[in-house]
């Protein structure tokens, strides 16, 4: 596509955003951080063949056997742990466990370190975004560490907090995971926005698109970097093949808004699953 026809085709879009959402503006956006943002080098962060499912939880137990610990005893100190703390971070398992904190979390470090890496389109979007001054928040499937050891890894965090989002709404803050309805509406009263002022950015389509339009969103960007066509239009979602286009689309329609009630003063939904 020419660069005319391209900058042509993106104002459609923007302008077909404007009339979807008539007015109430995008005040602020919701991003996704695994396959949207970063990704794993080679092997699967989550595979059934890691203790506890995932690759972190091997870095830790890989620290424990070399303290002499048991395979089975690991096993169930991490499953014990687990259910006694449903919404958990890795931090709380150090402690839990009484392992030195600074040395393996350094392991943790390296293995991101090692094996995470982040898209350009990705960073680059989300420090326009920023720029222009749309509050930008995480919803994630990452406890908060999690969340700030992958944005550590693309350049987007600190070791606490990170300058680019608002907030950081990871398993352990909103209490769940994007699967479920009652933590995306958790995250959304926790913006202070109206649905209809939110636009999320993510790569599944359940999670990202199905379950927050369900709770009023309109506006949803789902990436897939394998699509042939720069971007289309569906019914549902934008479908792009690079997040370039999120700020080329959605910039025209920012309209900064302070956020309209605080999540104390909001309704619960009842009856959610
Ligand atoms: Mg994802």
């Amino acid at each position: 596509m020419s660069l005319m026809c391209r900058n042509n085709h993106t104002a459609h879009m923007s302008h077909v955003l404007k009339n979807q959402i008539e007015g109430c503006g995008i005040a602020a956006c919701l991003i996704d951080i695994d396959a949207t943002i970063t990704t794993n080098r080679t092997a699967p962060q989550m595979d059934p063949g890691y203790i506890m499912n995932n690759a972190i939880f091997d870095v830790i137990a890989q620290f424990m056997y070399e303290q002499g610990w048991e395979y089975n005893a690991v096993a169930d100190a991490f499953a014990g742990h687990e259910k006694s703390n449903t919404y958990w971070d890795y931090p709380d398992f150090l402690k839990a466990l009484d392992l030195p904190e600074e040395e393996v979390w350094n392991r943790i470090v390296r293995w991101h370190n090692e094996h995470i890496v982040s898209y350009k389109d990705a960073v680059s979007m989300v420090k326009r975004l920023h720029v222009a001054g749309i509050p930008l928040f995480i919803v994630s499937n990452n406890p908060l560490s999690g969340c700030l050891l992958k944005l550590q890894s693309a350049g987007l965090a600190g070791p606490n907090d990170s300058p680019y989002f608002r907030e950081i709404l990871g398993t352990n803050v909103c209490m769940g995971g994007k699967w479920s309805l009652e933590f995306w509406q958790r995250c959304m009263d926790r913006t202070g926005y109206e649905p209809g002022q939110l636009a999320v950015i993510g790569d599944n389509p359940r999670e990202d698109c199905t379950l927050p339009r369900s709770l009023g969103v309109e506006t949803v960007f789902l990436v897939d970097r394998k699509r042939e066509r720069r971007f289309e239009k569906t019914p549902e979602a934008f479908m792009v093949n690079t997040l370039d286009c999120v700020p080329e689309i959605l910039l025209p329609t920012f309209r900064p808004h302070a956020p309209m009630q605080k999540e104390s003063e909001k309704p619960r939904l009842a009856g959610l699953v």
